[in-house]
């Protein structure tokens, strides 16, 4: 898949309109790049905010600049939300281009990381709470939607989360990444009290991974 930079993201759907950033391929080659390269500090802020992969059932994707025998591979995409509402998203493959290929994203991308992570409760936390507790919505929207929520700081995530436990069929596909956020939540002090024991196997292995228990 190869898109330009910025141009509405139309890999798959996706419940709320997304951007693209750093989905390269031959025909357009290295974009961004001009020779002028990324400084340490946008560096750092690009690799701290891809921590988390979505859409992991995504076919891999191969490196088109890579040598072709030895092509680097990626599966799954990060997503950013910045301040100013945008959504960004990339394939896992960002970091390799960036590291390798000298991969530039655009500037307002990069701007826009310096203020993610503090993001006020919006449109965009409702619309992905409404997909989530809601049974009758696209499957796939709901299981994006528990590893996209967290990144609000607020108590309707948690609620949501442990709302989605009672749902088996969430659980048989995501239990991993209900836990994955229940860790965010718990690593980062939203969590009073969560009795680890009564969660389910699934659950607990993707809490695991998060913070070890
Ligand atoms: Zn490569």
């Amino acid at each position: 898949m190869e898109y330009l930079d910025l141009s509405l993201y139309e890999y798959r759907r996706f419940p709320i309109p997304m951007r693209s950033v750093g989905w390269l391929g031959p025909r357009f080659g290295v974009q961004g790049g001009g020779g002028q390269d990324l400084g340490a500090a946008d560096r750092q802020r690009i690799r701290d905010a891809s921590q988390r992969l979505g859409s992991v059932t995504l076919g891999t994707h191969e490196c088109a600049f890579c040598p072709p025998n030895s092509a680097f591979e990626g599966n799954g995409e990060y997503r950013y939300y910045g301040r100013s509402g945008d959504v960004y998203v990339a394939p896992m493959m960002i970091l390799h281009y960036m590291e390798e290929h000298g991969y530039r994203p655009p500037e307002e991308f990069l701007d826009g990381l310096k203020d993610i992570g503090r993001l006020e409760w919006d449109w965009r936390a409702e619309r992905m709470l409404a997909v989530l507790l809601d049974e009758s919505e696209d499957f796939d929207f709901r299981c994006e939607a528990i590893i996209d929520l967290v990144n609000w700081k607020d108590g309707r995530v948690l609620d949501a989360l442990m709302h989605s436990i009672q749902d088996e069929e969430l659980v048989d596909s995501a239990g991993d990444e209900i836990g994955r956020s229940l860790g965010v939540l718990v690593a980062r002090g939203d969590v009073g009290d969560l009795r680890v024991e009564s969660l389910p196997e699934m659950v607990r292995i993707g809490l695991g991974q998060i913070v070890p228990q």
